[in-house]
């Protein structure tokens, strides 16, 4: 007997007993590295062979288990070639049955006489010995009467196996590590524990691998709660998982607001009426409370990192305004980073217009802009002459330096990494931070991805927008589209056309574009057709999309770049060719491009006739929601949370236990209690750096989740 050891997780998974170099690596290559990765490794189901029943009452049909002595065994010869027969008689003190193997000939050195052993199998009538019998069961030798039995005797999880590891053999050898250790350092605060009736960790894992039925409890409701993954054990390893990593996330936003600010911002009632002032329309419900947090970060005397989520047109822009305002009324500077020039451009004529009468000086800001304007600008924003600057990815360059810099929008934040959040964030003071999407995330992604962000929401468009109507077609109809465009046509609406992009390769989405483009020329042939590519420099594309939104471009053909939240009111139908390549998300981002206007907007997904139902399915809810989140959650579903649009360069955080598309209310749930312990100040200093080193060693790798500034 070796004595008994404390559990570490971290332990690399060759020191575990029955692992040796070459098990070890295959461990490794299936992402096994060490202890807890090993106990991670959860049963794909359960197998109840507990129900031993004395020999004498065992009856044709019976699968169950046999536990006794074997009393004589032996190799049976039969007729045919090749077919080798071994059999062992067991008894159980009681009465006895007969037990047989077809072609297992190692059996002879295992199964000798006078050894106890477990027997896990279907009783049968054998016709030949007129008697009961086992075939061929799972066997399992106990080296002493009392030894535990792994395989047999108990409600038995099955694995996956991994390599050459056998389910039985990864079976053994998780019970050998477990039973090796009387216990596995707790991770959860005590409190949590008790909260929830949770077992502790060290129990929660022989929960999850070897589950013994509890007093009380019925065995097939028991068996039910297993294998839809409903046992306290099971639940607390998903809160455990989840709250580890809002612990961690917790730990960043508290770093965030440590680079805290002390402005002071008054909000008089001239700022008030100058907010009023300059709206061209009453504010929507949503857009007011968007707003109202946003001003509370802002007067707090702590760093404002938040995101400002909402619809493809739901009117983030104004708040972004209104909330500047707050700041350059006070006497502070302000910075708006779009992703691209010809955003930046919009957005730029949009808010001069919205300023006019107004004593604010704006900027503007992009790679084009000329040497001798730049210069004049950056010597005044250093000044703080201007208070506003808009522009694009040059706004992060080291040379713009600000004298007052107090709040940072960031447009479209999916298309910007983290880091570029972070350095516009290290200009000047430590500036509040706001990011503004209209990628709507499911609340469990927003969670996770942007759990270091507090999030506002505007969850309703502005009084009088049209849904965009939407329509699956085949290639069958391809004439009739057709038709209905160049209707469109005629009383001056404009198309956009978009071809998906070919992962593998740009060659081949550029073809396919050319091709579409080439096509519709002739089509329609009084219409002026454009095409916009990613090969094409930022000038092309900037002059073909300023052409689109003039009208001298009637249809564009497209690939995926064209630009997020360009206002092109005249862009009426939208077509998405092979529509089944695209994400749902994305192609209600696609969709969110027309019906901006006075013209509903009319969007088509083109699906090739070899699309499957389910592709087909999918598109289907594009037709029934014209709402980004009811999509996005759907989305999630459908692909998981890998796959989804935008994630995957972000990187989606790996949960081993819990899953973001089923466990969210455990999600929601270890959030708040983060909260509640970390603002109670019911975590000691002590704990939150286990948690923090915890965090980093499991997420901390990844971009998505490094800290704003
Ligand atoms: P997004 O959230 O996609 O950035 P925008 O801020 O560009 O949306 O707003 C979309 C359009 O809706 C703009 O033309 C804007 O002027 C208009 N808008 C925004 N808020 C309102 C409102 N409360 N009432 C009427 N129109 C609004
Ligand atoms: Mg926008």
């Amino acid at each position: 007997m070796q004595p008994l050891m404390i559990l570490e997780l971290d332990t690399p998974v060759q020191y575990i007993k029955g692992v040796g170099p070459s098990r070890a690596e295959m461990f490794r290559s299936a992402g096994i590295q060490s202890v807890e990765d090993l106990l991670s490794w959860i049963p794909i189901r359960y197998e109840d062979r507990e129900s031993c029943l004395p020999i004498s009452s065992l009856r044709d049909g019976d699968k169950c288990v046999v536990r006794g002595k074997i009393s004589a065994s032996g190799r049976r010869f039969t007729r045919r070639k090749g077919f080798s027969l071994y059999e062992a008689i067991i008894s159980d003190g009681k009465a006895s049955i007969s037990i047989k193997f077809f072609n297992q000939p190692y059996l002879s050195g295992i199964l000798k006489e006078g050894r106890n052993a477990v027997f896990y199998g279907e009783v049968s009538w054998d016709q030949y010995s007129r008697a009961l019998t086992m075939l061929n069961p799972e066997i399992e030798m106990l080296n002493q009467g009392n030894d535990l039995p792994v395989h047999t005797d108990r409600i038995v999880p099955v694995y996956r196996r991994i390599g050459k590891i056998s389910g039985r053999m990864i079976r053994q050898i998780i019970f050998r590590l477990l039973s090796s250790s009387p216990e596995i350092p707790e991770n959860l605060p005590e409190k949590i524990l008790l909260k929830y009736k949770f077992p502790g960790l060290y129990d929660a894992y022989w929960g999850i691998h070897f589950p013994s039925l509890p007093p009380g409890t019925d065995r097939k409701d028991f068996l039910k709660q297993l294998n839809n993954c409903e046992t306290p054990a099971r639940k607390r390893m998903i809160y455990g998982e989840f709250f580890l990593f809002q612990a961690g996330l917790k730990e960043l936003r508290i770093k965030n607001l440590l680079g805290s600010c002390r402005r002071d911002i008054r909000i008089t009632a001239q700022l008030r009426e100058r907010i009023r002032s300059i709206l061209p329309f009453r504010p929507t419900p949503a857009q007011k409370k968007a707003l109202r947090e946003i001003v509370q970060d802002i007067i707090a005397p702590r760093r404002m990192n938040r995101l400002l989520q909402g619809d493809v047109g739901s009117g983030k822009t104004i708040v972004a305004l209104q909330a500047m305002l707050v700041l350059m009324e006070n006497g502070y500077q302000a910075a708006f980073m779009a992703p691209t020039e010809l955003l930046a451009e919009q957005q730029f004529i949009s808010f001069s217009a919205l300023l006019q009468g107004t004593p604010y000086k704006m900027g503007f800001l992009t790679g084009s802009t000329g040497p001798a304007s730049r210069k004049q600008l950056l010597a005044s924003l250093a000044s703080g002459k201007t208070q506003l600057v808009v522009g694009t990815h040059s706004l992060i360059q080291e040379k713009v330096v600000f004298k007052a810099l107090g709040l940072v929008v960031i447009d479209e934040q999916h298309r910007f990494g983290v880091m570029q959040r972070s350095i516009l964030a290290g200009k000047g003071s430590a500036p509040d931070i706001m990011v503004m999407t209209a990628t709507p995330i499911p609340r469990s992604l927003a969670m996770t991805l942007y759990g270091d962000l507090d999030v506002s929401l505007i969850d309703q468009l502005p009084p009088g927008r049209k849904p965009v109507k939407t329509v699956v077609k085949t290639e069958a109809s391809r004439e009739e589209v057709y038709a209905l465009v160049g209707a469109r046509l005629e009383l001056k609406q404009q198309v956009f056309v978009v071809c998906p992009l070919v992962e593998e390769s740009a060659e081949m989405d550029l073809t396919a574009a050319t091709e579409m483009f080439q096509r519709l020329q002739s089509v329609f042939p009084s219409a002026r057709v454009g095409l916009l590519h990613g090969r094409m420099s930022a000038d092309e594309k900037t002059r073909v999309m300023v052409d689109f939104r003039d009208g001298l471009i009637q249809v564009l053909v497209t690939t995926t770049v064209i630009e997020v939240g360009i206002d092109v009111p005249a862009a009426a139908i939208i077509i998405i060719e092979h529509a089944e390549r695209f994400g749902l998300s994305q192609l209600h981002q696609l969709r969110g491009r027309v019906g901006r206007g006075e013209i509903p907007g009319l969007c088509i997904l083109m699906v090739v006739r070899a699309a499957t139902r389910e592709a087909v399915e999918r598109l289907r809810v594009m037709c029934r929601s014209n709402d980004g989140f009811v999509i996005a959650e759907k989305d999630l579903e459908i692909r998981g949370p890998g796959d989804y649009l935008g994630v995957r360069q972000s990187g989606a955080p790996d949960f081993h236990f819990g899953s973001l598309v089923k466990h969210f209310s455990l999600l929601a749930a270890a959030r708040q209690d983060v909260s509640e312990l970390f603002d109670n100040g019911e975590i000691s200093q002590e704990y939150r750096d286990r948690l923090n080193t915890i965090y980093q060693k499991k997420w901390g790798g990844k971009a998505g989740f490094s800290s704003s500034g």
